[in-house]
């Protein structure tokens, strides 16, 4: 099977009935890359940029930040690379930055949220990457968008960055996509409003379950809560994806969910454009998904949609495709 997924590595990812998606790749540093081209991925779907910042007692400098986005962005020679600024706390911590112990750590100061109060440290991650623009195809990601003021800040000190470059006259790619996390139950209700601000959506299932259903995404004994193929999730996920095609936008994933090889086929059927995952699964995926039709999974997909539990959703799938 193995060698049979390794004459894909430089092929498409196509249905059995002709249609293209993209499988895209999760990192958390340059170091990834190798394995990325390795197996095949046609761009980073994730650059976790979290790793820069841990294991050290002070934040990376621009220059070293630069660099690192430099190497990401010559790396994949021109394919799409999606990087995420800063998404600290929750699960992440970052010891020298002193912030106060808080009782819902999940639910508190981080992300976007933190970036949006230590504007230094975010000015910083957003001038080093528009200076890496010019080295392959960036685009930016916003993690934990919770509201429209949100990304509408984000983006106004991302577009100030810029024109202080400019004016300094440091050239900055002009075609730069600026998109967000769908991970809060919020961000996926009000993705219609979303799409017509935001040039693109990636959701972030790892999180959107545990919000959606209130179970701690570490927690053994409510792990039985988390369900990705649980119908409210399926129903959120269509909402990003709907949203995004009319107003002619592209919708990724960047969960756990995106290489899952049950929840591949309900994702191609709701019309997922992008699909990120780690490196090792993408070969196994772009097979997969060559032996799928399109026009069959979306008959399962509108099917999973109104059954009332993850478990027939999970019976449906396996009627319907070889798994
Ligand atoms: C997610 O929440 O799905 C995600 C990709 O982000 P992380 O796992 O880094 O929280
Ligand atoms: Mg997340």
């Amino acid at each position: 099977q193995k060698a049979e997924w390794a004459k894909l590595v430089n092929e498409k990812s196509v249905s059995a009935d002709g249609h293209h998606v993209e499988l895209a790749a999760n990192i958390g540093t340059p170091k990834d890359l190798k394995g990325v081209v390795e197996n095949g991925g046609e761009g980073i779907g994730l650059y976790r940029t979290e790793f820069l910042y841990m294991g050290r007692d002070q934040l990376p400098t621009e220059e070293e930040q630069f660099e690192s986005y430099k190497a990401v962005l010559e790396g994949m020679s021109g394919k799409p690379v999606v990087v995420r600024t800063l998404d600290i706390g929750g699960d992440k911590e970052l010891p020298y930055l002193n912030l106060p112990k808080e009782m819902n750590p999940f639910l508190g100061f981080r992300a976007i949220r933190l970036c949006l109060e230590e504007q230094d440290m975010f000015r910083t991650q957003l001038r080093a990457l528009l200076r890496a623009s010019t080295y392959g195809n960036l685009k930016i990601m916003f993690p934990m968008i919770a509201t429209l003021d949100e990304f509408r800040q984000g983006k106004a000190i991302l577009e100030e960055e810029k024109q202080k470059l400019i004016s300094e006259g440091t050239e900055v790619a002009g075609n730069i996509e600026i998109g967000i996390m769908v991970e809060i139950p919020s961000t996926a209700v009000m993705a219609e409003q979303f799409a017509k601000e935001v040039d693109f959506f990636s959701v972030g299932t790892n999180d959107l379950i545990q919000y959606t259903m209130a179970a701690d995404r570490m927690n053994e004994r409510v792990s039985y809560l988390y369900q990705p193929y649980n119908p409210a999730i399926l129903r959120l996920v269509k909402m990003v994806i709907d949203a995004a095609h009319k107003e002619g936008k592209w919708a990724g994933m960047c969960g756990e969910m995106a290489g899952d090889e049950t929840a591949i086929p309900l994702l191609l059927g709701l019309g997922l454009d992008e699909f990120s995952m780690s490196a090792t699964s993408i070969l196994k995926a772009r097979s997969q998904i060559s032996q799928l039709n399109k026009k069959d999974m979306e008959a399962l997909a509108e099917k999973a949609l109104h059954m009332n539990t993850a478990e027939e959703v999970v019976q449906a799938v396996k009627d319907a495709t070889k798994l």
